[in-house]
């Protein structure tokens, strides 16, 4: 069903996004890339395309991590450990070819890794023994921008060396895509990962026709009588997430004005939520970050009019490069998108959030 809020893990129950699909699935690069604002589909996306290739997997959910300032090599690996175990009670030889490696002890059929001293687990070992273990293996890192608070170890030379000697495939998921190429550094000549050529697969809002064959699919799934395609779209926009919440809505109500002010709010509430987040390690700057999301949520601005804004709001002068950092922060974690030198917020609910 188009209107289950639940992500999805089967292609009748996600619209369109065939192709993408099925570019996921030929995995033709040792790293994929998906990328697209939140609620777009991409946890779907991958869930659908691991089910239909139907080879070994170990799925990371970084989201897990969105409300934390930083992350540490035990954390990482309690949760390697965790879909590790589930991959093992599967494929019982996997324990062979982990209980070979430095840092890793076996109690029962459980797994253990050591995340601290001389012989703590080294991730690249990890993904070897992972790669003996099964060619065919996924590694899905979704949400994977989170990895850019990961202290104390560095991830980029295991995925380097992954990229370059293993067959496993890595597929990372970002909703904050500056953030996930600050992360990665591809084009830094100094990061291990420089210059390889990843697959990178975005999932765009859905455009104003896209969005009302979306709805008009998911309601005649469910034998609804729907007029008011336009009305949705211009008070919601593209972005999948929002339009399914509001078919799943509009099926219990039956009311447009309501359907519509509900989604709303639930969008702001888990925008709040996320602003919160971006926020947390932005100490004296968060009012003005809120300061900007509300002068380019009333209309896109240019650079000049920013600055302009803010100095008059604080009554003092602030300097051109503290400026620019602001903005580049809140474009590389997809609050605004910048067209044409022009700031706006990067969807309508994010500027309707803003506005009011
Ligand atoms: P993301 O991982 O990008 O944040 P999700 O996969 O969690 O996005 O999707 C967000 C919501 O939108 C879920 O309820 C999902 O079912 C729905 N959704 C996203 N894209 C589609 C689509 N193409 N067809 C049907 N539902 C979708
Ligand atoms: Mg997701």
């Amino acid at each position: 069903m188009l209107f289950d809020p639940a992500p999805k893990d089967k292609r009748e129950d996600f619209f369109d996004r065939e192709e993408e699909i099925e570019e996921l699935k030929l995995l033709s690069s040792p790293i994929t890339l998906i990328l697209g604002l939140r609620r777009t589909g991409k946890s779907s996306l991958i869930k659908i395309a691991l089910n239909e290739l139907n080879r070994p997997f170990i799925y990371l959910d970084m989201r897990k991590f969105e409300e934390k300032r930083s992350i540490n090599y035990r954390e990482l690996l309690i949760e390697m450990e965790r879909e590790i175990n589930k991959l093992s009670s599967k494929f019982s030889q996997l324990i062979e070819f982990l209980k070979r490696i430095e840092g890793v002890s076996i109690m029962g059929n459980q797994i253990r890794f050591k995340w601290q001293g001389n012989d703590r687990l080294s991730f690249t070992s990890l993904l070897e023994a992972l790669n003996d273990f099964n060619k065919d293996l996924i590694f899905v890192i979704d949400e994977a921008q989170e990895l850019i608070k990961l202290r104390g170890i560095d991830l980029l030379p295991p995925l380097a060396y992954a990229f370059d000697n293993l067959k496993i495939k890595i597929v990372l998921s970002g909703s904050e895509m500056g953030l996930l190429y600050r992360f990665l550094r591809i084009e830094d000549p100094s990061s291990p990962l420089f210059g390889r050529a990843f697959l990178k697969i975005e999932l765009k809002p859905f455009s104003r026709e896209e969005a009302i064959e979306f709805l008009k699919r998911g309601f005649s799934q469910i034998n609804i009588n729907f007029t008011e395609y336009d009305k949705v779209y211009e008070e919601i926009g593209g972005i999948p997430g929002w339009l399914t919440y509001f078919g799943y809505t509009y099926s219990r109500t039956r009311d447009l004005r309501k359907s519509l002010d509900e989604t709303f709010s639930f969008a702001k509430r888990l925008i709040i939520h996320e602003f919160e987040n971006f926020l947390a390690d932005k100490g004296e700057a968060r009012k003005r970050y809120l300061n900007i999301m509300r002068t380019v949520s009333v209309s896109c601005s240019s650079w000049s009019k920013i600055k302009r804004e803010l100095e008059a709001m604080e009554g003092i002068t602030i300097s051109d490069s503290v400026i620019y950092n602001y903005l580049k922060h809140l474009l590389d974690s997809s609050w605004t998108v910048k067209n044409d030198d022009v700031y706006c917020p990067s969807e309508p609910l994010i500027r309707k959030t803003f506005e009011t």
